[in-house]
């Protein structure tokens, strides 16, 4: 199942494809204008080039996307959560020639930048010349790259070929449908998150509506629940955190929502107490447990919850691994085959990544060639598994999940390390009740300032979202004399943990 080819079939089409606050979109109109912005595209940038597009939840993002395919350019999508600074950066990384730019912000460089109000004027056009599918993406070209944090500061580029989506959009399907055929889909998680392949590359061809949720949406409950209310959802797909901020307010089940019939979670763990809390709101509901990382498409393990997981001892599972991927469990240099020993897992596939892009130092430490041919990656995920069924313990590093946005502690310490008068940094999370609650970053000072308390503060702040997106800006900076130090000298990461939580 290929969403081009889907598309096609859909192509005359008066149902809608997407809706976000403001605007929406049918299959037909999704068709038409892709054709017209993917012949802009040919003309404009290099073959296989890369197209930066950078904003929110705009129907154009869509068409956008769908348009890069068809002209046989991979895309990069990119949040308005990206700082300008950090987008550029990437934008010199990929040599984009086009930047697909449907924000408010300006980004101007060696390349053309194609502005919202530009890119409608152009996709209203009455008659589009179609693509013939041979200008399209083939199997081996890279559909997309998706950034995400690094800990060196600067944010990897995750390659995904059109063979990588298809091993898991098969696979991931059978979660996916339903009976009735009727889909009313949330669209929550940004482009930029590899969450939102399962509604543009598993519900979209299916003939689904994509229900949008844009950023400022997603924090506001009120307006949230007004529209997937209105939407008459039939599936939820988003981290658990998302979820559990709905929760937070009383009328957030069935009566809400009465036709939803599946939640789809991946990114982060789903607890028992969240899923036991989401039964009770929603009748014969189905939970479903996905597990993967970007490097892997999007999921690569998945599971229902049912009682029995629930009230068993150990933590929910995250399933078995999907068709067309495996599982090893590697501890030393040594994969290790019983039942409750702990390793990092390994899955090898042909949803796996070729590697970072233009970084083989970083992709050398992670990625390899198994002896079936196919790529392997190393997650970093600490798993064990009971009758090959896996479950996720913990991270071997320092990458964390907040709010499910995935976030490399280096990354946060190595922008506070840039700012002038620091002299040395460390990010911590704060936890509670076993979950992330937010970051807490310890600073040491230079004499390169003069600021304290508050106004210190707010300027190491300011100083940051201009590199880091804003969800990863800590909320608590504290200042220190100096830092602890281990037996190596490194600053002694445990004894401040213990100290925060
Ligand atoms: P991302 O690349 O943003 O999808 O993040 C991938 C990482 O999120 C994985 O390597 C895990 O550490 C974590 N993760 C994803 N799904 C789950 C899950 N169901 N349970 C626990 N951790 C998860």
């Amino acid at each position: 199942m290929w969403t081009l080819d889907e598309l096609y079939k859909l192509k005359d089409s008066k149902n809608l494809a997407i809706t976000n606050s403001t605007d929406k979109l049918t299959f037909k109109e999704l068709w038409d204008k892709s054709d017209i912005l993917a012949n802009y595209i040919i003309k404009n940038t290099k073959e296989k080039s890369t197209v930066m597009i950078y904003g929110d939840k705009e129907i154009e993002f869509l068409i956008s996307m769908i348009a890069s395919l068809k002209a046989g350019r991979s895309y990069s999508p990119m949040n308005i959560s990206f700082p300008i600074h950090r987008v550029k950066k990437i934008i010199q990384v990929l040599q984009s020639d086009l930047v697909i730019n449907l924000s408010e912000e300006e980004i101007t460089g060696e390349f053309k930048e194609l502005k919202l109000i530009e890119l409608k004027d152009i996709i209203k056009a009455e008659n589009s010349t179609p693509i013939d599918s041979t200008s399209w993406v083939g199997e081996e070209d890279t559909a997309y790259i998706i950034f995400t944090s690094g800990s060196t500061g600067e944010p990897k580029g995750v390659p995904i070929t059109k063979k990588n989506i298809e091993t898991f959009t098969h696979w991931f399907k059978e979660y996916c449908i339903l009976e009735s055929g009727n889909y009313s889909v949330l669209d929550q998680a940004p482009y930029s998150f590899d969450l939102s392949v399962i509604a543009l590359y598993v519900y979209l061809p299916l003939g689904a509506k994509l229900v949008a949720i844009d950023k400022a949406t997603s924090s506001n409950l009120l307006q949230l629940f007004k529209e997937v209310k209105e939407a008459d959802l039939n599936i939820w797909i988003s981290t658990p955190s998302m979820i559990e901020l709905c929760c937070y307010d009383n009328s957030f089940n069935s009566d809400l929502l009465p036709n939803l019939k599946k939640l789809i979670f991946i990114g982060e763990v789903l607890t028992k107490k969240l899923s036991k809390e989401l039964k009770k709101r929603f009748k014969d509901i189905d939970i479903i447990n996905g597990y993967g990382p970007t490097e892997a498409t999007c999921g690569i393990s998945a599971c229902y919850i049912d009682d029995e997981m629930i009230n068993a001892k150990d933590s929910l599972p995250i399933g078995k691994p999907g068709e067309g991927i495996e599982f090893f469990i590697e501890k030393g240099s040594k994969f290790i085959d019983k039942d409750r020993e702990l390793g990092e897992l390994v899955c090898v596939g042909d949803s796996v990544s070729k590697g970072y892009y233009k970084n083989s130092y970083l992709s050398d430490k992670v990625f390899f060639k198994a002896e079936n041919g196919k790529m392997a990656y190393r997650t970093g995920d600490i798993v064990y598994k009971i009758n090959d069924t896996y479950y996720f313990k913990q991270r071997k590093d320092f990458q964390v999940k907040l709010n499910g946005f995935r976030i490399e502690l280096d990354d946060i310490t190595n922008n506070l390390n840039k700012i002038e008068y620091i002299d040395n940094s460390i990010t911590l999370p704060a936890y509670e009740d076993g979950k992330i609650t937010h970051l807490v970053s310890y600073v040491t000072l230079n004499d390169k300032t003069d600021l304290k308390g508050l106004k210190l503060t707010i300027d190491i702040k300011k100083k940051l979202k201009e590199k880091i997106q804003s969800y990863m800006v800590p909320k608590k900076i504290i200042v220190k004399e100096s830092f602890p130090l281990n037996t190596n000298g490194k600053i002694d990461r445990n004894r401040l943990l213990e100290e925060l939580n």
